[in-house]
């Protein structure tokens, strides 16, 4: 189904974080949000994704609006922030759609979890969520909105899912302590918990394929989610359609979240 979108973002400013290819969840919010007018900034992990992304960016908004952020360096996530600001001509609106854990570890059991890995997995996953958010929060000056990704796995068990349901968690909650340091500043601060997807990310999970495909069959909608359905609860979120949300943490997950059962 295409849905006619409305410009609700014409000139609203943003910078998306985690594009690795066209089967990112951040590239289909990317997507919806030029649809609707919005001017973009773009950032990635590195040269791998880079070749990758630049070219779609291209594509997308007939720019070179992209610059390499490895998250886990402070100047790096402060450069971008600042480029994507100057460039743009101010800052209304960040996506933070990555995270990260040892492959290695999202199999298996729990318990196991190295200290190595929870560590790194925190610090990529989560601090750099309340990092961006610092660094941004400045250089939004006529307020603003900030997006991170989450997933069910935060407060339900989710075989394989491990020490990245730990870092959701936090994700989770420091959605909240964000939205209540920022408000003051008409900063709001959601996250989108989404359905399981075909990426890079869903794939380093053990057994990826199968939740997709239970989570697909036994949802009340029963079926999986797209990209435009990410960017489409995305758009709400970032636009002032949702001026009075904040610190929330939305399901996009075809309802998965509320059933007991498996459908009969
Ligand atoms: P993806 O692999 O397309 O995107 C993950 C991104 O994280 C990549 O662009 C990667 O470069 C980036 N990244 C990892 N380490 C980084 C670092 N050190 N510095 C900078 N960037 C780094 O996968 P995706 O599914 O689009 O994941 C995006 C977000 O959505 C993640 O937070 C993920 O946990 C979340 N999410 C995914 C699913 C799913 O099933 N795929 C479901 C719910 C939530």
């Amino acid at each position: 189904m295409t849905i006619a979108l409305p410009t609700i973002m014409n000139g609203k400013k943003g910078l998306i974080m985690g594009v690795a290819n066209d089967r990112s969840i951040a590239w289909g919010i990317a997507r919806t949000l030029h649809a609707a007018g919005a001017s973009l900034f773009f950032t990635y992990q590195n040269d791998v994704y880079g070749s990758r992304v630049a070219p779609l960016v291209k594509e997308l908004t007939g720019t070179d609006n992209i610059v390499p952020c490895a998250v886990e360096r402070e100047s790096d996530v402060a450069s971008a922030i600042k480029t994507a600001h100057d460039k743009l001509g101010g800052l209304d609106f960040v996506v933070h759609s990555l995270a990260f854990s040892d492959k290695a570890e999202l199999d298996g059991r729990f318990v196991n979890t190295s200290r190595d890995n929870f560590l790194k997995s925190m610090e990529i996953s989560c601090y750099s969520f309340i990092l961006t958010a610092r660094l941004a929060a400045p250089l939004m000056t006529n307020g603003g909105s900030i997006l991170t990704l989450s997933y069910e796995g935060a407060s339900r068990v989710m075989k394989n899912y491990n020490v990245m349901g730990v870092c959701k968690a936090a994700l989770e909650s420091s959605v909240r302590y964000l939205a209540d340091d920022l408000g003051a500043a008409n900063i709001r601060v959601n996250a989108l918990s989404a359905g399981p997807m075909k990426t890079l990310a869903g794939s380093a999970v053990a057994s990826g394929r199968a939740t997709f495909n239970w989570q697909g069959d036994n949802n009340p909608l029963r079926r999986n989610m797209n990209l435009d359905d990410i960017g489409g609860s995305a758009l709400y979120l970032l636009s002032d359609l949702s001026r009075s949300v904040t610190g929330e943490v939305h399901f996009v997950d075809g309802g998965y979240n509320i059933v007991g059962m498996m459908a009969m």
